[in-house]
């Protein structure tokens, strides 16, 4: 094949709505370029930084098309490897080369890959509310738009503390009381499933919020209301606890979106500790490690629910469809609305439809940016105080 020179890489780092986004784009002398989502919201800067200053001069004057061989160039090329800042970097150049090669086949990714195997996948999207009666509503009016999968929370993470006990003078942060978060989730449960029955399928994420024993007896306590997984019960370093939960209770466990180490999943999935990963693909380093990962997913019998939160791109958003539209072991995708401005900068953006993602049958991964829109949106650091979680006494703890 007839090589396809990098001529050039220009990362964009934009906040259209709320979240930093960062974007790559990669031109080709064949007048093909193709895009890619590196975002790492609370760290943009430095995957530009990565981008541009490191990765982008090993890569110009190379061949497109060798896209297996520049992935691990771009691994290797630091020597200290597989952080969220080098793997962002990393996935945004990774996706753009797929889908360059998309775009000069002709054919949209999933059919590069192999094809579907399925008509389309079911979409889920979060139900927040701060009461029983708010969250009634916000169901009603998801399961109107065809979606048959809901993720169900009262309150943000760690729900709502009845009466917060704290010392004098608590230290500055977002508070939450695990005892009455567990309690308070579980009454949800037998509410929703009281109401509703099995018209839908439950979500939930504990965005690892709990101790290890209080979290196998939570799981436990929500094993009759049959949810379709509970996400994230543990932090990534606690999940050895994982194989005393699956001895004692059925629920399935989703985890994953904080992993950027195949040393963090390989156990885990070797020993089917898990029932569904939850990956960021551009968190793991792109296209290219995530299609090895969910083949060996599926050869324990694990399946794929890529974590697709709102901060990700359309890019990110429509990478995620393809490979569930042709993984096997796809299970669901996760689904936020997009908001106007984001349509603006990302053309082409794919949405779900009736409760589902359908194939994208543009070349490529079938998502454009404009560079006009993007700059009008500066990137905005916040501090996120929600990654400054603390229970009662004033304990900070994992977010
Ligand atoms: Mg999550």
């Amino acid at each position: 094949m007839k090589p396809t020179i990098i001529t050039d890489i220009v990362c964009y780092v934009t906040n259209p709505e709320r979240h930093n986004l960062t974007v790559v784009k990669v031109l080709t002398d064949r007048g093909v370029y193709g895009v890619g989502c590196a975002t790492f919201q609370q760290r943009p800067l430095a995957v530009k930084t990565m981008i541009e200053e490191y990765v982008k001069p090993i890569l110009i004057g190379r061949d497109a098309n060798q896209i297996e061989d520049l992935w691990h160039l771009m691994m290797v090329n630091s020597y200290w490897r597989n952080g969220p800042v080098i793997n962002n970097a990393v996935a945004g150049i990774d996706m753009a080369l797929w889908d360059i090669k998309g775009k000069l086949a002709d054919m949209p990714l999933y059919q590069l890959w192999g094809g579907r195997a399925r008509t389309a996948i079911p979409a889920y999207t979060h139900a927040v509310a701060d009461t029983m009666d708010e969250l009634y509503q916000e169901i009603d009016r998801i399961r109107e738009q065809g979606y048959r999968h809901i993720r169900c929370q009262l309150g943000f993470y760690g729900g709502i503390p009845d009466a917060l006990r704290t010392p004098e003078e608590p230290l500055e942060g977002t508070y939450f009381d695990q005892d009455d978060y567990c309690r308070n989730t579980v009454h949800m449960f037998a509410e929703l499933r009281k109401t509703y029955g099995s018209a839908f399928h439950i979500l939930h994420d504990v965005h690892e919020r709990l101790f290890p024993n209080q979290a196998i007896q939570f799981a436990k306590e929500l094993e009759p209301y049959h949810p379709y997984f509970l996400e994230d019960l543990l932090p990534p370093d606690q999940n050895e606890w994982l194989a005393q939960l699956r001895s004692q209770c059925a629920v399935p466990i989703a985890t994953g979106e904080l992993f950027n180490n195949p040393m963090e999943w390989k156990d885990l999935i070797q020993h089917r500790r898990i029932d569904f990963l939850r990956c960021h693909v551009s968190q793991l380093g792109g296209i290219t490690p995530a299609l090895k990962l969910a083949a060996f997913a599926d050869a324990f019998g694990i399946r794929i629910a890529w974590h697709t939160p709102s901060d990700i791109t359309p890019i990110g958003v429509a990478v995620n469809t393809h490979l569930n539209i042709h993984l096997h072991n796809a299970a669901i995708q996760e689904n936020i609305e997009l908001k106007d401005r984001i349509k603006a900068v990302f053309p082409g953006y794919n949405e779900a439809e009736q409760g589902f993602f359908y194939p994208i049958e543009r070349p490529g991964i079938g998502v454009d940016i404009n560079e006009e829109e993007i700059q009008k949106y500066p990137v905005i650091y916040r501090p996120h105080p929600w990654t400054q979680s603390r229970i009662p006494d004033g304990t900070l703890v994992t977010p």
